[in-house]
């Protein structure tokens, strides 16, 4: 959870012209609602959303080492005369995404699971090859087409339909995903193989083994199985696709395309670039960082807000950049937490006010380990957000509002997928809301975010390299391997050097 309150949700492009563009790649003609120039100015809106959604890693060498893989690829291409940019985004998330006109994105959580320069130029590759076909482009012509238009969300709807308030969907279902200016939706299978396709090509003219990108869909593949393995382990059901693989659909029959293109320059004794590499992303934060506060088992600590909230026995804790949300087992119920931008003098009935614009509804006050909390349970007027099917109306709210450290005031949204459950659970939440706490020196202590360290490959192997790392890390042994390229039970060399956490 970010310190403020996203608001900018879907802005999407309101594109009315319509011009027939040249396709850089297929050379063909195309009619589109987005010429060139209008292409140009759109990415660079959107871009201008997504440094809001996710801040740019304050990271300068990270980000100028991206920026040169990435430049040196988009020379190769069909449009290496559009002015390129290359992001690393402060996110967690497994992913990597491009806008329209020459905007190109990965996450420091792909590059801390990526193992060399190689698999990096794959995963830019392929993005690259969006932005030259004009998949992007060719994807709001669609929207328009279909009359989706612009979608614009009030706070509150968009809250309750993407927790599935309302019977709308399991809870745990929901998946956090970057949907900036809503280009970032799924490709199609043609786009996807078209794009690896290109990706290859830009890898091969740059002295890359093209078949390293067959190694990233399978490191893809191992961290949704690790992923689910832990789950399993748990006795939980397994999380929802939440990396690259999601945004970009994949299958084994995309997987056995992408095998035979990139295999077309198979190049096995190009340089990978891996000590390049590894030196490159050494540091960086592993999982959680500062800025978004870390989870440490059902403990959440928020360092820079200077909170602590503590999930009850057998919920769990999602941390997304937008909220806080502690689920139940079941994934019927929800504690959704966000932050509120209200003036610091505002008092609770006025942000009561502001939030719902209430038909009816009564509120309680109280006080949480020393702050002011008032609890409203009542009837709101909801706004229309633009999803299909969705209509202005009145919605049953059960909330709470505490004015925490910093005045800075926070909501908790108590949410199921029915009154009976939200009954049912509505005492446990009340619970765990009052777990909110201003950080105690211990706290401070475990609120480290993980990072990654480079290191020699120890003779007593990956079960070594996990005592070392913090005991905060479940699984530490499993966790290593996966973002070594060795989960399960591949091995590495000894003396080499792979990634630590500590
Ligand atoms: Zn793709």
């Amino acid at each position: 959870m970010k310190n403020r309150l996203v608001l900018s949700f879907l802005v999407a492009a309101l594109l009315t012209s319509c011009a027939t563009v040249r396709n850089p790649v297929t050379g063909e003609y195309e009619r589109t609602v987005m010429d060139e120039r209008t292409e140009l100015a759109e990415g660079q809106k959107a871009h201008q959303e997504v440094l809001k959604e996710y801040r740019a890693l304050d990271n300068p060498a990270v980000q100028a080492y991206v920026n040169s893989i990435g430049q040196k690829l988009a020379k190769a291409s069909q449009r290496a005369d559009l002015e390129w940019h290359f992001t690393v985004l402060d996110s967690p998330e497994i992913n990597a995404f491009a806008l329209p006109g020459g905007y190109v994105y990965v996450t420091r959580g792909i590059l801390a699971y990526l193992n060399d320069e190689a698999e990096l130029a794959g995963v830019i590759g392929h993005e690259i090859g969006h932005v030259t076909a004009r998949h992007a482009s060719q994807r709001a012509t669609r929207q328009q087409a279909a009359g989706v238009g612009v979608l614009l969300a009030n706070v509150l709807g968009a809250v309750l339909e993407s927790k599935g308030y309302g019977g709308a969907g399991d809870l745990t279902n929901q998946v956090s995903q970057i949907t900036a200016a809503g280009y970032i939706a799924s490709y199609s299978r043609g786009q996807e193989s078209q794009s690896d396709q290109l990706g290859a090509e830009y890898l091969a003219k740059n002295n890359y083994d093209s078949a390293r990108m067959i190694d990233v869909i399978e490191m893809l593949k191992n961290q949704e199985a690790f992923a689910a393995d832990m789950a399993k382990k748990e006795g939980r059901t397994a999380p929802p696709r939440a990396n690259w693989l999601a945004s970009h659909p994949s299958s084994e029959k995309r997987l056995e395309d992408i095998r035979q293109t990139a295999l077309l320059n198979h190049n096995p004794r190009a340089d990978t670039g891996r000590e390049r590499y590894l030196q490159a992303i050494n540091g960086i934060f592993f999982g959680e960082g500062r800025e978004e506060g870390v989870t440490r088992g059902q403990q959440f600590f928020h360092e820079p807000l200077g909170f602590a909230l503590t999930a009850p026995p057998g919920w769990r804790i999602q941390n997304s950049s937008s909220d806080l949300t502690v689920i139940n087992g079941a994934g019927d119920a929800a504690l959704v937490m966000r932050t509120v931008p209200a003036k610091a003098d505002a008092t609770h009935a006025e942000i009561v006010q502001k939030l719902f614009n209430p038909v009816n509804g009564r509120t309680s006050q109280t006080t949480i380990n020393g702050f002011a909390a008032t609890n409203f349970v009542g009837t709101a007027r909801v706004q229309a957000n633009g999803q299909p099917g969705s209509q202005a109306g009145t919605q049953s709210v059960d909330a709470t509002i505490i004015t925490g450290p910093e005045q800075q005031h926070y909501l908790f949204m108590h949410m199921a997928k029915n009154a009976a459950i939200l009954q049912r659970e509505r005492g446990t939440m009340l619970a765990a809301e009052k777990t909110f706490r201003a950080l105690s020196d211990k706290d401070r202590a475990l609120a480290k975010p993980w990072r990654i360290k480079v290191v020699t490959f120890p003779a007593g192997g990956f079960a070594q390299l996990g005592k070392r790392a913090p005991a905060s890390l479940p699984n530490a042994e499993a966790q290593l391997r996966l973002i070594n390229g060795a989960y399960p039970d591949g091995t590495v060399k000894a003396g080499s050097l792979v990634k630590g956490v500590e």
